[in-house]
C-alpha cells in the first residue's frame, strides 16, 4: 500500500533513512518547515529555498514524493517576524509551496497567536492547507484558540490540519469540522490507540513527525499500518488515513 507520511521534517533524515522509508511504501511525504532557535527572518527564508530546492531533490531521488510547507514554528518565531511573514507569502505566491506550516501554538502566549493568525489570513488569501502544531501540555486549551484564531482568520477548516491530536483533543477538531492530524509518536498516539478508538481516527491524516532531533521514528506510519491491517481493519480504511486524506485535504 502507497503511503503518505503527512508531517515530517524529512529533510533531516539522511539518504539511508528515505531508502529505507520508500522500501517501506512512503511514496509521498510533506516536509514541514523548523529551525529551531532561528532569530532572523533571513535564516528562514534560506530554510523555505533549501526545502524546495535541494530538499525536495534529494528525497524525491528516494521516490518519494516531497510537498513541501513553509511557515514560522512557534518556537522560532524571529524577532522581526513581520518580515518573516513576507517570505512565507512570497513563497505560497511563486507556488514554491504547498502550504502553510508548521505553524502553531506552543507556550500559548499573544506573540505565538499573532503570528498565528496572520499565517492563517495567509493560508485563507491563497487557498492553501495549514498544518498547525499543538503542544504537549495545556492541549485542550491549545486547540480550542487555536479554532478561535482559525475562526478570526476566516480559514477553510477542511484545509485546517491540527495536528498531534490525541485522544484528548480529537473530539474538538472534529466538532469544529477541522482535519486531525495523528502523529504516531510515544506519548501521543500508539497504533494500538488508532485500533481502539478508530471511530474517532478514520478522517485523520497519520504521520510519523519524524526529524533527527527528536525521539521519533521514521517509519512510525508503515509500521501501524501494518499493526492496524493485522488486527483486521478494512483496507479502505487504512488506505484513507495513510494516504487518501492527506490527498484530498493538501490538494495534491
Ligand atoms: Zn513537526
Amino acid at each position: 500500500m502507497d503511503i503518505f507520511d503527512s508531517h515530517t521534517h524529512a529533510n533531516t533524515m539522511q539518504n539511508s533513512v528515505l531508502e529505507l522509508m520508500n522500501v517501506a511504501g512512503i511514496t509521498e511525504v510533506a516536509i514541514c518547515s523548523f529551525i529551531p532557535l532561528a532569530k532572523n527572518p533571513e535564516t528562514l527564508k534560506d530554510h523555505f529555498e533549501e526545502l524546495c530546492t535541494f530538499q525536495k531533490e534529494r528525497i524525491e531521488k528516494y521516490g518519494i514524493e516531497a510537498h513541501v510547507f513553509v511557515g514560522i514554528h512557534p518556537l522560532c518565531i524571529p524577532e522581526n517576524w513581520k518580515k518573516a511573514i513576507e517570505f512565507v507569502e512570497e513563497f505560497l505566491a511563486e507556488d514554491m509551496a504547498t502550504g502553510i506550516g508548521e505553524v502553531g501554538l506552543h507556550f500559548l502566549n499573544e506573540r505565538e497567536e499573532d503570528v498565528l493568525l496572520n499565517q492563517l489570513e495567509l493560508a485563507r488569501e491563497y487557498s492553501v492547507p495549514a498544518i498547525v502544531h499543538t503542544p504537549s501540555t495545556n492541549r485542550v486549551s491549545a486547540v480550542e484558540k487555536i479554532v478561535k484564531i482559525a475562526e478570526k482568520a476566516k480559514v477553510d477548516f477542511g484545509s485546517l490540519v491540527i495536528d498531534h491530536t490525541s485522544i484528548d483533543t480529537i473530539g474538538i477538531v472534529k466538532e469544529n469540522n477541522a482535519i486531525a492530524g495523528v502523529s504516531i509518536k510515544p506519548g501521543i498516539v500508539t497504533p494500538e490507540m488508532i485500533v481502539e478508538n478508530l471511530d474517532d481516527f478514520e478522517d485523520c491524516l497519520l504521520n510519523s513527525d519524524c526529524a533527527n532531533v527528536t525521539d521519533t521514528d521514521p517509519l512510525a506510519v508503515p509500521k501501524t499500518v501494518r499493526y492496524i491491517m493485522r488486527e483486521g481493519i478494512e483496507k479502505k480504511i487504512v488506505k484513507r488515513m495513510c494516504f487518501d486524506n492527506a490527498k484530498k485535504v493538501y490538494k495534491v
